[in-house]
C-alpha cells in the first residue's frame, strides 16, 4: 500500500489533479505557489494555496490541508484505502500526455549522467545551463525507460502504443538527445537527435504539435523560422527569443496559421542551406504559402552550406547574423 501511495503521489502532481478538475488559479508570489478559491466553501476572496513542488494544499478560509490523498479523502468524500483506489482508477485513463511529460522528466534526469550526451549538447553550440533546463534536453541512454514507466504503474501496452518502446522493450529514442515540445506547458511530442549512427531525427509517431514555443514566440511582431531545434536552442542563446521551429520544412496547416494569427507579422525563413538547394527550395515555396496567405515572409541567405547552428558554430556572433536579417529578401 504504500509503494502505492507513493508510486501516485510520484505520477500525479496535486495541482495537476485540481487543474483537471478545472480548479482556476494564479501564481500567488512565489512561482511554485498558486492560490484560488477554497472547493470546499464558498468564499468570495481566494484563500486555498497549492504548493506545487511539496504537493501540498492549504485553505486559510476552512483551514482544511493535506495531500493529494487527503483532498480526494474531502471533495469525494471517501476513506483513506478508497482514495487510493479511486486515484489508481482516475490515473489509468490519463491522457497519454502525462506519459510524455513523465518520460521527458526521467530523461531530462539522465542528461548530466552521460558525459556523451553532455559532450554532445556542447559540441553543438548550447552551453547556457539555464537554456538547457528551460528547454528540458534530455538523453536516452537506452534500456531504462520502460522499468522507470512500468514502475510508476503505466502499462506495457500504453507504452508501446505510444511508441516509446519499441516492441524489443527498449527505448525506441535509445542514444538521442532528447527536447520535449509542449504545447501549454504539456509535452505533446519528444523529439530525439541521435548521436550515434542512427538517422539523425526522431519523432513519436503522433502529431508534432503545434509551432515550437508558440506561447512565448507568438507574442513577437517579427518572427525567426528555422528547420531544426538545435538552430533554435543557439539562437535562443544568442538573444534571439522570437525564434520558433516546426522540426522539419513542412509546416502543417494549423502550423502555419499559427504565423499568420497577428496582423502585420514579419516571418524570416532561415533554413538551411543545402548544397542541394533543398532548404533553399522549401524556403520559397513557404514564402509563397505565407505570402498567398496575406503573411509577409522574408528569406534569410546564410553562408553556403551552413544552417543557423553550424553559423554559430563557425564563430558567428548575434551581429553577423543580425546582419543576415537585415539582408533578407521577400520573394
Ligand atoms: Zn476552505
Amino acid at each position: 500500500m504504500h509503494q502505492d501511495l507513493e508510486q501516485l503521489k510520484q505520477r500525479i502532481s496535486l495541482l495537476e489533479y485540481l487543474q483537471r478538475r478545472n480548479w482556476t488559479a494564479r501564481r500567488s508570489g512565489s512561482r511554485q505557489e498558486f492560490v484560488g478559491f477554497c472547493p470546499f466553501h464558498a468564499e468570495t476572496r481566494p484563500s486555498f494555496y497549492v504548493n506545487a513542488r511539496k504537493n501540498l494544499f492549504y485553505c486559510h478560509g476552512c483551514e482544511r490541508g493535506g495531500d493529494l490523498i487527503r483532498f480526494v479523502e474531502l471533495s469525494e468524500h471517501l476513506s483513506f484505502r478508497e482514495s487510493l483506489a479511486y486515484l489508481k482508477q482516475h490515473m489509468a485513463a490519463a491522457p497519454e500526455s502525462e506519459l510524455l511529460d513523465k518520460t521527458a522528466a526521467f530523461y531530462q534526469l539522465q542528461l548530466h549522467r552521460y558525459p556523451e550526451a553532455v559532450e554532445y549538447v556542447q559540441q553543438r553550440g548550447v552551453r547556457d545551463p539555464a537554456l538547457i533546463e528551460e528547454l528540458g534536453v534530455g538523453y536516452a541512454r537506452g534500456g531504462n525507460l520502460r522499468r522507470h514507466l512500468v514502475d510508476l504503474g503505466y502499462s506495457l501496452d500504453l507504452l508501446l502504443r505510444t511508441g516509446l518502446i519499441n516492441p524489443q522493450g527498449r527505448d525506441a529514442f535509445c542514444r538521442r538527445v532528447i527536447i520535449p515540445c509542449r504545447q501549454q506547458g504539456r509535452a505533446v511530442n519528444l523529439y530525439g537527435r541521435s548521436i550515434g549512427v542512427a538517422f539523425p531525427h526522431r519523432l513519436l509517431p503522433r502529431s508534432k504539435g503545434g509551432l515550437f514555443a508558440w506561447e512565448s514566440v507568438g507574442a513577437f511582431s517579427t518572427v525567426i523560422l528555422v528547420e531544426g531545434l538545435f538552430d533554435l536552442a543557439v539562437l535562443w542563446q544568442a538573444g534571439f527569443r522570437n525564434t520558433t521551429c516546426a522540426i522539419g520544412t513542412h509546416l502543417t496547416p494549423a502550423q502555419l496559421s499559427q504565423l499568420g494569427d497577428q496582423p502585420g507579422r514579419c516571418i524570416y525563413i532561415a533554413f538551411d542551406q543545402d548544397p542541394n538547394q533543398a532548404g533553399q527550395h522549401a524556403s520559397r515555396l513557404l514564402a509563397q504559402r505565407l505570402e498567398n496567405a496575406g503573411v509577409n515572409a522574408r528569406i534569410v541567405a546564410l553562408p553556403p552550406g551552413h544552417d543557423p547552428n553550424s553559423y554559430f558554430m563557425a564563430g558567428a556572433t548575434a551581429a553577423d547574423f543580425l546582419a543576415c536579417l537585415q539582408r533578407a529578401q521577400g520573394l
